[in-house]
C-alpha cells in the first residue's frame, strides 16, 4: 500500500486487556502478512493507556500466542528497536511534547466540562456510538499565552484537554472500505486528547505513537474506521505524513456482536488447549477472509504470496460456535 519509495512500516496494536481471539488473531495476521508482502517491517504495539482496562500477563499472552500463530516482528517491546519504549505507558513524554506543540499552534484548550468528558473514553471507541459532537460554543474565547505551560505545572486538573478541529470534510482512501468521508467538526467536534484524571486518550497516543515509529500504514479491525479522520485531522495538525489505511472486518458472534474475550471458546488459548494446530487456525482465518478457496493448514509465511487487499471484503464475517468444529476438521 505505501509508495514505492517508502519502506512499509506495518504494527500491530493490541490493548492488553486479555489473551488473543480469533478477530484480533485476523487483525495481527493481515497487518503482518501486508508488510511482508512488501518486504516491510512489523512493529507491536502495546496500547496500555487506559490502566484500570489492562490484565496482569496479556502483553506476554497475546505476544506468546502471536508467535505461537508463526507470526514475528522487528520491533517490539519484547526485541527492542530503534522506537523503544513500545508501551504507550511508557511514552508520556512524548504526547506531552505533541500537546506542546498543538498548543503553540492554538489547536488545544482547556475544557472543565465534566459531564461529556466523562462519556469519552481513553481507550479506542469500538464503534460509532459517539456523543453527540462538542459545541463549538463552549470553546474559550481567549486564552492566556502561556495557559499550556500554567496547566502543565499543576499537578490536579480541572479541566480536560481537547483539540480543536478544522471545518470541513476529510476524505481517505481505506484499502478495504474505498473512498471514505468524514466531517469531523459536524459529526465529532473538538475531541478529548488528555481527560481531566491525567489519561492520555486514545486518538492521541495512537497518531503520536504512529507518527514517531514511522509507520506507514495502519491496519486494524473497522470498529476503528470511525476514529481515522480524527487521527488525520491530528495527524496534519502535527504536520506528519499520513499513513495509508486498511480497515479489517470484524468477525462477529451469532448475535451480531464483535468477538471479544466473551466468546470464551473462541480465544487462541482454548483452541489451542482443545489441541488444534496453529496452522489450521492461520488457514481456517485465510479461508474466512478470501486467500483460499478451501480451508487447509497454512502457515502466515504460505500466504505472503496470495496476500491481496483486493480480496478482502468490508461485511463483518459472522462465527458460530461451530467454528471449533470446522477448525478441527482441517486439523485432521
Ligand atoms: N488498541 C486498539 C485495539 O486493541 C487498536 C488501535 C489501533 O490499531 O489503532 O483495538
Amino acid at each position: 500500500m505505501s509508495n514505492a519509495s517508502t519502506i512499509c512500516r506495518g504494527r500491530f496494536a493490541p490493548s492488553p486487556t486479555g489473551g488473543l481471539h480469533l478477530g484480533s488473531a485476523l487483525v495481527a495476521l493481515i497487518a503482518w502478512l501486508s508488510a511482508r508482502s512488501q518486504s516491510g517491517s512489523f512493529v507491536w504495539r502495546v496500547e496500555d493507556i487506559d490502566g484500570p482496562r489492562v490484565v496482569a500477563g496479556a502483553v506476554e499472552q497475546q505476544m506468546e500466542e502471536a508467535r505461537w500463530l508463526g507470526l514475528d516482528w522487528d520491533e517490539g517491546p519484547d526485541v527492542g528497536g530503534a522506537h523503544a519504549p513500545y508501551e504507550q505507558s511508557l511514552r508520556s513524554p512524548h504526547y506531552e511534547q505533541a500537546l506542546a506543540r498543538l498548543a503553540e499552534k492554538r489547536r488545544l484548550f482547556p475544557c472543565a466540562h465534566s459531564r461529556k468528558d466523562l462519556q469519552e473514553l481513553a481507550s479506542a471507541p469500538h464503534g460509532t456510538d459517539r456523543p453527540p459532537p462538542y459545541p463549538k460554543s463552549l470553546r474559550p474565547a481567549v486564552l492566556d499565552a502561556n495557559w499550556f505551560e500554567q496547566y502543565q505545572t499543576r499537578e490536579n486538573h480541572d479541566a480536560a484537554l481537547r483539540f480543536r478541529v478544522n471545518d470541513g470534510r476529510v476524505t481517505f482512501h481505506d484499502a478495504v472500505y474505498a473512498e471514505v468521508v468524514q466531517n469531523v467538526s459536524e459529526e465529532v467536534g473538538d475531541f478529548v486528547l488528555k481527560r481531566k484524571d491525567g489519561v492520555y486518550a486514545y486518538q492521541l497516543a495512537v497518531v503520536v505513537d504512529d507518527l514517531d515509529m514511522h509507520i506507514t500504514e495502519v491496519v486494524r479491525g473497522a470498529d476503528l474506521l470511525d476514529s481515522t479522520a480524527r487521527q488525520i485531522q491530528l495527524i496534519q495538525a502535527l504536520t506528519g505524513v499520513i499513513p495509508t489505511y486498511a480497515h479489517v472486518p470484524l468477525l462477529v458472534n451469532e448475535a451480531g456482536e464483535k468477538l471479544s474475550k466473551r466468546d470464551k471458546s473462541i480465544t487462541i488459548s482454548e483452541l489451542r488447549k482443545a489441541g488444534i494446530q496453529p496452522q489450521a487456525i492461520v488457514g481456517w482465518l485465510a479461508h474466512l477472509v478470501g486467500f483460499l478457496d478451501r480451508p487447509s493448514a497454512r502457515t502466515p509465511s504460505d500466504l505472503v504470496t496470495l496476500f491481496d487487499w483486493h480480496r478482502v471484503h468490508s461485511d463483518n464475517i459472522a462465527v458460530s460456535s461451530s467454528v471449533v468444529e470446522q477448525i478441527r476438521q482441517i486439523n485432521a
